[in-house]
């Protein structure tokens, strides 16, 4: 079988610098979608439906894309299993932010998130199911009732706990059935910008053979994920590597609120693994070494349920405090064993393999050892919720860059600001995944041609790749990237002081120094593993610098940016956007600001005010 059923307009030949002659093949389209998660196919298939000449250019197959490993499920006000509306959706989005999401884009999220799921079911999403048809919907961490008044809200609509493969299997097969054209194994290398700041394509590099590939589109969209693997335990796969939000810098333009990295309560001790928060949704608790159920004592109304940067916190302390388990008492419990085993078997199978096969655990009689792990970038790039990438540019912090898009994980809309709450991701994939596909329609004159691109758009891209294709220095990617992974691990992390972060921008400023002697063995353009992990690298050390940087500027605790020398929260200075700028020539980042949007969308919801956030 063909891994590509997209089709080539012409080839050119084009040189690098270094004198080493690329064939090109060129390709135009409407759109081009970079990415095929859950955002990006959902987008894929919105400008595919629209009649839309759209390509999807991916570097995995899609179904391998991180989304097919969400458990849990995706948010959205349906009402199934008890009382439930989109605008106490809302308020808890905007309070698990801890004030730093756009309310307008919010609105958006949790008004369209019912259409969303309803949606998905029609394509043939194969959800869980209640007594009487309706949606299965279990709770999550943050969702209450009520404006958080009443009890926990029954709000994450499951496919028992494999629900981002169900979707990914779905939404692929849609996306073919409407004649959307795949490039699956396509490493893209780094979008085409022309002089006037427009992107017009993006250049790509088939792995299989070693073949360079320019496609040119009306829209470019980046749906390509997350950074987690900046840190060395995470829950996110090794291709979770951030590579549009790196091009996006080399393109000159800044991401937003980086400082913001989500640590999931529950990843497998050692393994970093994930155990879902539907477990404790299902009734699972956490306990110390005294067997307390200390959560108790953190957060008396959510207990264990309340948002994941308060879990994290909270379990971070009692290790801290010597109530760790375990023989070096580092890690915490995960109790599932008093729960009916025919529920564990329905709703949470795969966790129950997870427990086995990488803690060697029976959770139907046994704890789970677990520990904060890294699991979610609330930060990316900047855009309105459109999906249409923005830039602070005279003055006019929501300018929009033409012809770049950007959604999902990649993406910083903002709707989950500086904390997201479990199981808003998937349902932030397909809303604006939809969003970005109805604004290209809107958009794009399909008729309409090309113009022809700048003639050295070509020679900086072909540069970088010849740069570490013939790299010859002596420091294997690998050590350079375990000691960037171990350097963020301990000097970013769940609980971040001044000195400790200052020595982390040091740290992470030498490994790029000495990412100048970095070295490539294989020389080839074919499956080579090597050159394309060091391109990732190079991705990832961009994204630790502004990262930290960010962490050690921002000086206040908001959401899962816990500071303990600025231990509170401070709406007067801080209730504002970090962006983020990298200088290539000295790699030093450059920071400025960027309101918050403290407008509704529209006038039927008010602005929620800020106030302190209890669980
Ligand atoms: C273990 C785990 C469980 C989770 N569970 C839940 C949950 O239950 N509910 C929830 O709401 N959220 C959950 N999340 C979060 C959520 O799954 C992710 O945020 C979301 O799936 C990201 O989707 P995405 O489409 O943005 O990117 P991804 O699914 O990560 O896909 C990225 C795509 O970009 C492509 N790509 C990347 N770089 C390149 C490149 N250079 N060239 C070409 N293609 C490229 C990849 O091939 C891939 O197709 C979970 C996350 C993890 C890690």
């Amino acid at each position: 079988m063909s891994k590509t059923n997209g089709k080539a307009n012409g080839t050119t030949a084009a040189s690098s610098v270094t004198g080493k002659a690329y064939p090109i093949v060129d390709h135009q389209y409407d759109v081009v979608v970079v990415g095929a998660g859950g955002a990006g196919l959902r987008a894929t298939l919105g400008c595919a439906e629209a009649g839309l000449k759209t390509a999807c250019v991916t570097k995995v197959f899609p179904t391998r894309s991180h989304t097919v490993a969400a458990q849990g499920g995706v948010a959205a006000a349906l009402g199934n299993m008890g009382p439930d509306d989109w605008r106490w959706h809302m308020y808890d989005t905007v309070k698990g932010s801890d004030w730093l999401g756009d309310q307008d884009a919010i609105e958006y999220l949790c008004r369209h998130a019912p259409a969303a799921v309803y949606e998905l079911e029609h394509y043939g999403v194969p959800f869980s199911r209640t007594e009487d048809g309706k949606i299965y919907q279990r709770p999550f961490g943050g969702m209450t009732t009520d404006f958080g008044e009443g009890p926990p809200a029954q709000r994450t609509c499951a496919a028992a706990d494999r629900t981002g493969h169900a979707m990914l299997h779905t939404l692929y097969g849609q996306s073919l059935r409407h004649s959307a054209e795949f490039f699956v194994e396509y490493f893209a290398l780094d979008l085409i910008m022309d002089r006037d700041g427009a992107c017009r394509g993006v250049m790509a590099l088939n792995l299989e053979d070693g073949s360079i590939h320019r496609f040119r589109a009306k829209k470019t969209i980046l749906a390509t994920g997350g950074y987690g693997r900046t840190y060395f335990s995470c829950t996110s796969a090794h291709t979770c590597t951030g590579d549009g939000n790196a091009m996006v810098l080399r393109a000159g333009l800044p991401l937003q609120d980086m400082e913001f990295v989500q640590f999931h309560p529950t990843g497998i001790y050692g393994a970093g693994v994930l155990i879902t928060e539907g477990a404790r949704g299902e009734g699972g608790y956490l306990t110390n070494s005294k067997g307390e159920r200390f959560m108790e004592r953190y957060a008396p109304h959510a207990k264990d349920l309340a948002s994941r940067d308060v879990v994290s916190r909270s379990m971070t302390v009692e290790i801290r405090e010597g109530r760790g388990v375990g023989p070096e008492g580092d890690h915490i419990f995960l109790h599932l064993d008093h729960l009916d085993p025919k529920i564990l078997a329905e709703r949470l199978p795969g966790i129950t393999e997870s427990a086995k096969v990488f803690a060697g655990v029976d959770l139907r009689r046994q704890p789970i050892p677990v520990l904060p792990t890294v699991h979610y970038n609330m930060g990316g790039i900047p855009t309105n919720y459109h999906g249409e990438v923005l830039t602070k540019k005279d003055g006019n912090p929501d300018h929009v860059v033409p012809g770049l898009m950007a959604i999902g994980e990649a993406a910083c809309v903002s709707v989950h600001g500086a904390n997201r709450l479990g199981s808003n991701s998937l349902i932030d994939l397909v809303v604006f995944g939809r969003a970005a596909g109805l604004r290209c329609a809107e958009t794009i004159e399909s008729a309409a041609a090309q113009s022809e691109l700048p003639k050295d758009t070509d020679d900086k891209i072909l540069d970088r790749l010849d740069k570490f294709r013939y790299a010859k220095g002596g420091t294997p990617t690998a050590v350079l990237r375990l000691r960037m992974q171990k350097t963020m691990q301990s000097n970013c992390a769940v609980f971040r002081d001044g000195p400790v972060l200052k020595e982390g921008i040091e740290k992470i400023a030498a490994i790029w120094r000495d990412a100048a002697d970095i070295s490539v063995t294989d020389r080839s353009l074919i499956w080579n593993s090597d050159l394309v992990e060091t391109l990732e690298f190079d991705n990832l050390i961009a994204q630790a610098s502004v990262t930290v940087v960010g962490a050690e500027n921002r000086k206040e605790s908001r959401g899962a940016h816990a500071r303990e020398d600025y231990p509170k929260r401070d709406d007067v200075n801080w209730m504002k956007h970090t962006l983020a700028w990298v200088d290539y020539r000295t790699k030093l980042v450059k920071l400025d600001e960027r309101p918050v949007h403290t407008k509704t969308m529209t006038n039927e919801v008010k602005y929620i005010e800020p106030k302190a956030r209890v669980y």
